[in-house]
């Protein structure tokens, strides 16, 4: 089996959430006692929230390419970042490594396309929400539109994971609002909505809206899962 290095900590909530679905997916696909080879670098999130605040972004780039180098010497095959936001640095984290890393937007397109949806409503950080990175990813790469709520709506999806998802709190009128949102999205004409966040399935586990939820927490898991089984 191939070992995937992996990033995580960010937070360690969704990351738990990767470990246990990595580890279940080999269990089913292999059987047996078999479970996944994972490589894991969890790092100290707090810093890295706070630097994301004040926009330190070179701080952080420069770290997580730290990270990865050394889960290259560590003896990955391939990297994996288990959150959507640090996905602004998978260019270079491949370029500093040398190694391929598995995409979570890629993970989430392949599943999308394949079920016909062509417009989807993201939903995640400001950062993965606003900038480019991600959206240019899913549009350029895989014909997907991304559209996102209202700025209002935006903020509060972010105060959602990072005030009380990433610190463990789940309160159910969290989820109402978010649910509330992504109807929102979905009048707007989404097809789907994708939870752009790794720790929104947390509170985002049951799609009982009209459109479908596309949990990039379990699809990326399952693509790690591809690569260390060589699929
Ligand atoms: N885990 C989150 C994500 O998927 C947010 C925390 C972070 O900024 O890394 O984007």
């Amino acid at each position: 089996m191939r070992l995937v290095g992996l990033i995580g900590g960010m937070s360690w909530e969704s990351t738990a959430e990767y470990y246990r679905i990595v580890n279940d997916e080999v269990s089913a696909r292999v059987g047996g006692l078999s479970s996944a080879r994972v490589l894991l670098s969890s790092v100290d999130f707090g810093p890295f929230a706070a630097r994301m605040k004040s926009g330190d972004w070179d701080g952080i780039r420069a770290d997580l390419v730290r990270e990865a180098v050394r889960l290259r010497d560590g003896g990955a095959e391939a990297l994996a970042l288990a959150t959507n936001t640090m996905h602004k640095f998978a260019a270079a984290l491949e370029a500093a490594s040398g190694l391929p890393l598995i995409h979570i937007a890629d993970a989430a397109a392949t599943a999308m396309k394949a079920a016909g949806i062509r417009r989807a409503g993201l939903l995640g950080t400001v950062f993965t929400m606003e900038e480019a990175f991600y959206r240019d990813r899913l549009r350029e790469r895989h014909g997907i539109e991304a559209i996102v709520p209202e700025r209002a709506d935006r903020l509060e999806v972010d105060r959602c994971i990072f005030g009380e998802l990433c610190r463990g709190i789940l309160d159910p009128r969290t989820t109402a609002r978010l649910k509330e949102i992504a109807a929102s999205l979905a009048e707007a004409g989404a097809e789907g909505i994708i939870l752009g966040c790794t720790e929104l399935p947390l509170a985002m586990r049951d799609g009982d809206l009209a459109v479908p939820y596309w949990d990039t927490t379990l699809l990326h898991a399952r693509a790690l899962v591809d690569f260390m089984l060589g699929a």
